[in-house]
């Protein structure tokens, strides 16, 4: 009846549309790292005492728990995401822009292109191939 006494506040609802984009971006990539979930949920922890010192950064979890991942996947398992745009030369990966900011989204700084909003891979990297 009263809309202020909403259960789920809006950090929790920050924190948990920025743990689902992540694990959507992280299930595109198919990556091979028994304990990604783990590595999201440590990022989350992180964040949600950040978020709490500074309420206004809700709308930047997002990018900070992909810029986390990827920091934490980088000494474990290699870059993350590779970039689907650029067909040949070195892999590499794609960047989270803005870094501090709200609707994050992954680009390649090689060919100066945005590739998907984080959260949004899957389509782009033809996570879940056919045939
Ligand atoms: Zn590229």
């Amino acid at each position: 009846m009263d809309p202020v006494s909403d259960p789920v506040s809006p950090l929790e609802q920050a924190l948990h549309a920025a743990r689902a984009l992540v694990l959507a971006d992280l299930a595109a990539g198919e990556v091979a790292v028994a304990d990604v979930v783990s590595l999201v949920e440590d990022s989350v922890v992180q964040r949600r005492w950040w978020v709490e010192q500074w309420p206004e950064g809700a709308e930047f979890v997002a990018g900070l728990v992909a810029q986390d991942v990827q920091d934490a996947l980088l000494e474990r398992y290699g870059r993350w995401p590779l970039c689907p745009v650029c067909g040949s030369g070195d892999p590499h990966a794609l960047d989270v822009e803005p870094e501090l900011g709200p609707d994050p989204q992954w680009v390649c700084h090689k060919a100066g292109v945005r590739v998907a909003a984080v959260g949004a891979l899957g389509p782009v990297t033809g996570g879940g191939s056919p045939s």
